[in-house]
């Protein structure tokens, strides 16, 4: 009995070294690989260099966008995480340009925000990218849903655009990488200013305001810093990988 009872406790020993040793391992593994990633995009980031980028911080002024519980607006957020996406991308040389560079919406005045305002306010948006002939769109949103449990930053891109859907899963899978609670993939869906947009768009939620956690992670400049960076992390990758029609002649 002695004896078992010993056995019993070494293996439990054992069984938690085993348990610490994997732990470490998995840790220490995807430590490496997102420190091999950032040098690589740190590499690859002059592939971005002169390429004209416009991003667009959703909703503003008298459209607030979603509403989280310590009452701050979607507006607020995405305003910040694209000055500082725009920040970065200045700095590896390429040309960024914001719909709106203050809390305003782009519609004209009226008194009663309706659904004929947020069509011309979006299609303001869409037509500066299209006037200037952008090289890609990048409008910037937070997610909202009546459940707080659900989570996670997700791209979204136009049905039939196989370059917006390059563009969606390049920023995805550094959303996947870097951000919290990962696991969400690129999705297709019928959005307006995706389909208005004449070069490859997206349409990013960088998280749920609905999820409290995910909420306060939004509000943290270090986090919104680094959402900031996953986005430019994905469009490096974009611009620097082959397109399949030339890697497959
Ligand atoms: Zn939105």
């Amino acid at each position: 009995m002695h004896v078992f009872l010993h056995y019993v406790h070494l293996r439990k020993r054992y069984i938690l070294a085993l348990a610490l040793i994997s732990t470490l391992l998995i840790f220490g593994f995807q430590k490496i690989s997102s420190y091999l990633e950032e040098r690589h995009i740190a590499t690859l980031s002059w592939t971005v260099a002169n390429k004209l980028i416009v991003i667009d911080p959703g909703h503003g002024g008298v459209d607030p966008g979603a509403l989280g519980t310590t009452g701050i607006h979607e507006k607020d957020i995405v305003l910040d995480v694209s000055k500082k996406l725009a920040l970065i991308l200045r700095e590896a040389g390429a040309e960024a340009v914001l719909t709106r560079e203050t809390d305003r919406e782009l519609s004209d005045p009226v008194a009663n925000y309706s659904y004929k305002a947020k069509i011309q306010d979006l299609s303001r948006r869409v037509d500066l990218a299209n006037s200037r002939n952008a090289d890609i769109f990048i409008s910037i949103h937070v997610n909202s849903f009546p459940d707080p449990r659900v989570d996670g930053a997700q791209t979204f891109f136009q049905p039939g655009s196989e370059e917006s859907k390059r563009l969606a899963r390049a920023i995805q899978n550094q959303f996947n990488r870097y951000l919290a609670n990962p696991g969400r993939e690129a999705k297709q869906v019928d959005y307006f200013a995706n389909r208005m947009a004449r070069m490859p768009s997206t349409i990013v939620e960088i998280g749920f305001i609905t999820n409290p956690g995910e909420e306060k992670l939004m509000l943290d400049q270090y986090y919104q810093s680094k959402v900031a960076w996953a986005i430019y992390a994905g469009i490096v990758r974009y611009f620097s990988e082959p397109k399949p029609a030339l890697a497959n002649p």
